[in-house]
């Protein structure tokens, strides 16, 4: 008989897919339900979590916005296009990306705990076929340049703790990577994936590990979440996050102050604020970058430095994130 699968795997199997009965979730009226985008390409999945914390007969909620599709996604602009940070020109391997000096990539998984409306790879072509990753391996080891490796996918935390667990084994062997940063926003929909299996797989790594999480908006935050993120800040893990400055969602200063202040008192540094990468579908997110200047200097004017990220956009081919 095979064992039940991790606590987080059965949370994560009850995620919306259907529009229709998020809809009839958030009590949505024929108008709004008019709105809603059924045939999307980037399907559409959402933690309960998440849905149970969006406003009801509404779509002018944060969450919503961020995390439904709407009509506003088939709008065509000339500007946007697929792959906006040029991700197919810097792969090295199947799941291998390389762009900046001294940091390598590893696309983990094409999965992810939610669906982002206006996520930058939403149209990556990932190799989904298995989850062996030695080809990306011999290529780090056999470059001691490469002193930090960046989970990222998809989210890395989709992967299973075994697959992780693996992952982390054979990294450790390479004496030249000093680093392992994840990249994920798991934990803000199904904080139940930081178990104990994860715990102990970080616990006993060589290597420093720092956490970056994607989060965008106070209301995506909860006491559960904050109290799975303890666990890692115990385990002496530097928490980061990152945010994508979005039209409707998080475009007013006190919006970012709130957020920013929550996540200082919990101990998460902010760390980047990005300009929106313009992927097709995503017109409707765009906001200036002279209204995200603005945004950071009022900011500044509230916060200690610390808590005030920088404000960055990935311009392809540069080797870092541009400061705005
Ligand atoms: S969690 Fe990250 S990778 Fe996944 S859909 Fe959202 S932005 Fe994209």
């Amino acid at each position: 008989m095979n064992p039940a699968p991790p606590l987080w795997r059965q949370i994560q199997r009850q995620n919306f897919h259907r529009l229709t009965d998020l809809a009839d979730f958030l009590r949505l009226s024929p108008d709004q339900r008019a709105r809603l985008h059924h045939h999307s390409a980037f399907a559409f999945s959402l933690p309960r979590r998440i849905a149970q914390k969006m406003a009801k007969k509404t779509l002018n909620d944060p969450l919503i916005r961020q995390f439904v599709p709407l009509i506003d996604e088939s709008i065509p602009a000339a500007d946007f296009c697929p792959d906006p940070v040029n991700d197919l020109a810097f792969r090295r391997h199947a799941k291998l990306l390389h762009k900046y000096h001294g940091r390598v990539l590893i696309l983990t998984s094409s999965a992810c705990a939610m669906h982002c409306r206006f996520c930058f790879r939403q149209n990556f072509p990932y190799e989904t076929q298995n989850q062996d990753f030695s080809s990306e391996l011999d290529q780090i080891r056999n470059d001691p340049r490469m002193e930090e490796v960046i989970l990222s996918g998809g989210d890395p935390l989709s992967l299973s703790n075994e697959s992780l667990g693996k992952l982390f084994f054979q990294l450790a062997a390479i004496p030249h990577v000093k680093r392992i940063r994840i990249h994920s926003r798991f934990p803000i929909g199904i904080p139940e994936r930081i178990d104990e299996g994860l715990l102990s797989i970080f616990a006993k790594h060589p290597q420093q590990v720092i956490f970056v999480l994607h989060i965008n908006h106070v209301a995506e935050l909860d006491s559960d979440i904050l109290h799975a993120l303890r666990h890692l800040q115990q385990l002496g893990i530097p928490l980061l996050s990152q945010s994508v400055l979005l039209n409707g969602v998080n475009d007013d200063e006190m919006t970012l102050r709130i957020l920013y202040s929550a996540l200082i008192n919990a101990g998460i540094i902010p760390y980047y604020l990005h300009l929106l990468d313009r992927v097709d579908g995503s017109t409707h997110f765009e906001v200036s970058a002279a209204r995200g200047r603005q945004l950071i200097q009022d900011l500044r004017n509230h916060l200690p430095g610390y808590a005030v990220p920088r404000l960055v956009q990935e311009i392809a081919g540069q080797p870092s994130k541009t400061l705005m």
